[in-house]
């Protein structure tokens, strides 16, 4: 029943699939089973298996997982006068006449105008490339059957490009028994070819023994979902009169019934991964604390009751020998710093060596700024390397880093490197780890020494240091659960006391006069203000060439004001100087590229301009303006954009007026990006989903975590096999050891 479906080719071309024939089938069923090679298939020659190969498609189970992102819905021909603007639908009529048209501009363009009518109504073929055979074949009185997008052209409806086939008037073309799925094609794999495989592996499937379920836990017999074979029937052929909006929108029962089982392995791998980690040998850091609680006392401010109870957390993981592996989430501001310095003040006085990464080398100095301050009157060593560091000092640092003396070691990507050799090191701190990929935090993780390998230089289990995660991207507990399950997780959901909201406007590019007077009497009261230019030029060198213009610009028009410039072109030593000016209040207005976006802190700087904030991302938005907002002044953000406005843009740019808080911003962002881009799938352990959308459907999360475990329990065994149908080999990427 389902072998009569037309398909029609891409292009313009018209394409038949050709019925199988009943008996191969029956060949099929009794030799394969899910995990047979596509070869076997029938249309899959050496060059096909290859192409299908790159797609991720090495067997029967992976071409039924493949599923379609889209329908169409050609099971009707639509009479022409019901056609509506916006619609894809498949129709009929007569061709009436043809001509030779061309597009205005130029007019070199020439373009084949067809007249289609069927009684009810006329449209407009209108193709653009077209050959010397279709120009003889399509001629008045020819009849087409035609599948496409109709929308208003200048006079009337038309398509541009059309799927058609020229129909037989002697003979009946029946039309598709099924939506059409729409599946991602790529290069030498067409869309008529996925569903001619995705046809022969759907008969396969009617055979029993073909697909094992693994979802037999008692939790998902409670819950009446599709079985699986009806799912994968229904998502990959719907029905006549299947509900295209409700399958566009992912909530068919069939797409639930799959959804589950994708979260389920998603969660699945990232719990095994997990528990991977804690065979690894850890430091067990067994000291008193009285370092630590010296130290608290002697911090000018008070911890936050949260930055208490997230320290506590770490110091229970940090004593029990099994890795940590602990994501701190926190908003801009929350203060992850001074929690992140706690855990180093366990791991160096439990005699131990603790090293601190950040992204980019302004951040990293001013952590070193502050540990320095924070730790050298405790009689601590504190070490700085980074790229910048070379030659003979850097002999000197790694040494110090190898031999006992350095204790804690603050930089940027240079920490883990083939040549830093590290004495004992047994915590590794990763900041803003968005900006880190899974690898290279794990490889920081993995210069690990603990005691007991020191001392026998080599260890029955490989050894992993305490890892401390923390991001200024919160998204709501049941997505981070999610994303992060392979992570425990504390939040910081609170801010020091005393910081007041920033207010923030929205002001388009011609009104910069009144923005720069609003810097002039900011200045003059005491306070300092950062100029935040934004390029999207994708050269390092043109965004730092447009900062050094602004500055310039600024510099003549506001002459009472000391202007200053950083970006990522400058040398260490010239950004660590200009950053202890901004702080010392010798720079009053700061122009600098977006390299301030991350963990700078200056609390008297209590205005931002941030130019072409239309081109900015959400958290990109929220991160720069978490610059001002630190001190006792109330702050603003003036976000300037040069019209006009996309919808997105509008929308991004209100958002940021309304609110100040992380948790909303991050969920409105998930909403309009999505979870891959915006917690990006590189640095989690999320990897690209097939169906699921773990926004659209958080409502399962809950669930999904209990069948989990449940499926743990009960089922340890098709665990594995679970998680190879969805998640495939993506998974083996953070294995240790
Ligand atoms: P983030 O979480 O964005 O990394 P930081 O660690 O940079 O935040 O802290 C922001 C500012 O708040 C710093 O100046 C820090 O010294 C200060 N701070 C941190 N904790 C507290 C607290 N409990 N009370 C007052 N100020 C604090
Ligand atoms: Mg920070």
């Amino acid at each position: 029943m389902l072998l009569k479906n037309i398909l029609f080719g891409g292009g313009s071309a018209s394409v038949f699939s050709a019925p199988l024939r009943q008996n191969t089938i029956k060949t099929l069923i009794k030799t394969l089973s899910h995990s047979d090679s596509l070869s076997h298939l029938k249309g899959v020659g050496p060059k096909v298996l290859e192409r299908l190969n790159k797609l991720g498609l090495n067997c029967i189970q992976d071409v039924l997982f493949y599923l379609p992102y889209r329908y169409e819905d050609r099971t009707q021909i639509v009479p022409i006068g019901a056609l509506r603007q916006g619609q894809s639908a498949l129709f009929e009529g007569t061709i009436d006449y043809t001509n030779i048209a061309f597009t205005k501009k130029g007019r070199h363009r020439r373009m084949l105008l067809l007249h289609l009518s069927d009684g009810t109504g006329s449209i407009i073929l209108r193709f653009f490339y077209f050959n010397k055979q279709q120009q003889q074949a399509l001629v008045a009185g020819v009849k087409l059957r035609c599948f496409g997008d109709v929308r208003f052209g200048a006079a009337s409806l038309e398509i541009v490009h059309p799927e058609y086939s020229q129909l037989n008037q002697s003979k009946v073309t029946p039309v598709e028994e099924v939506l059409t799925p729409v599946y991602h094609t790529t290069e030498g794999v067409s869309q008529l070819l996925l569903r001619r495989l995705s046809e022969q592996c759907l008969q396969l499937l009617n055979s029993e023994t073909l697909l094992p379920d693994y979802l037999s836990t008692k939790l998902f017999k409670q819950k009446e979902y599709y079985s699986l074979e009806d799912a994968l029937h229904y998502v990959h052929r719907p029905p006549v009169g299947a509900n295209i909006s409700q399958l566009a929108e992912g909530r068919h029962g069939s797409q639930v019934r799959l959804i589950f089982e994708e979260l389920l392995a998603q969660h699945l791998s990232l719990q095994i991964l997990r528990l991977n980690n804690q065979k690894n040998m850890a430091e067990k850091l067994k000291s008193e604390n009285h370092l630590l609680y010296k130290f608290i006392q002697s911090l000018p401010f008070e911890l936050t009751r949260a930055q208490h109870r997230v320290n506590q957390s770490i110091l229970k993981d940090l004593e029990s020998g099994i890795p940590m592996m602990r994501l701190v989430q926190g908003d801009v501001g929350s203060g992850k710093t001074v929690v992140a310095a706690l855990a180093c003040l366990k791991a160096v006085e439990s005699n131990m060596q603790a090293a601190i990464m950040a992204p980019t080398e302004i951040l990293a100095e001013q952590h070193y700024a502050n540990f320095r301050n924070w730790f050298e009157p405790l009689g601590l060593s504190v070490v700085w390397l980074s790229g910048q560091v070379k030659g003979k000092k850097r002999a000197q640092v790694l040494q110090r880093i190898k031999n006992d003396d350095a204790q804690i070691i603050v930089g940027t990507h240079a920490l883990f490197q083939e040549e830093v050799e590290y004495n004992r090191l047994a915590l590794a701190i990763t900041d803003e780890q968005h900006r880190f990929g899974v690898q290279q935090r794990m490889a920081l993780a993995k210069k690990a020494v603990t005691s007991k390998n020191r001392i026998k230089k080599q260890a029955d289990r490989p050894a992993l240091a305490h890892q401390l995660i923390m991001t200024a991207t919160p998204i709501p507990r049941s997505l981070a659960m999610t994303a992060y399950a392979d992570l425990d997780y504390s939040v910081i959901d609170e801010l020091p006391p005393g910081r007041k909201p920033v207010t923030t406007v929205v002001i388009p590019e011609q009104r910069r006069d009144e923005i720069l007077s609003r810097i002039e009497k900011a200045c003059a009261q005491g306070k300092q203000a950062y100029w935040v230019c934004t390029l999207v030029e994708e050269s390092e060198s043109l965004q730092c060439q447009a900062a050094e213009d602004t500055a310039q610009k600024l510099k003549q028009l506001l002459v009472d004001i000391k202007v200053g410039l950083i970006h990522g072109r400058l040398k260490s030593v010239e950004k660590e100087s200009l950053m202890a000016a901004f702080k010392a209040g010798d720079i009053q207005l700061l122009v600098a590229t977006t390299v301030i976006e991350v963990g700078v802190d200056v609390p008297n700087a209590s205005l931002m301009i941030i130019e072409n904030a239309e081109r900015l991302g959400l958290s990109q938005l929220h991160q720069l303006r978490g610059r001002v907002g630190r001190g006792k002044e109330s702050s603003h953000c003036v976000l300037m954009f040069k019209s006009p406005l996309s919808d997105h843009a509008k929308e991004r740019l209100a958002i940021m007026r309304k609110t100040n808080s992380g948790f909303e911003i991050a969920r409105k962002d998930l909403q309009l990006r999505g979870p891959g881009e915006v917690l990006g799938t590189r640095q989690t352990g999320l990897v690209q989903l097939k169906i699921a959308d773990i926004v659209r459907d958080e409502y399962l999360l809950d669930d999904v975590k209990l069948a989990a475990r449940q499926m743990l329990e009960e089922s340890p065994e098709e665990v594995q096999a679970l998680i190879n149908r969805w998640v495939g080999s993506a998974q083996q990427y953070v294995k240790v050891g």
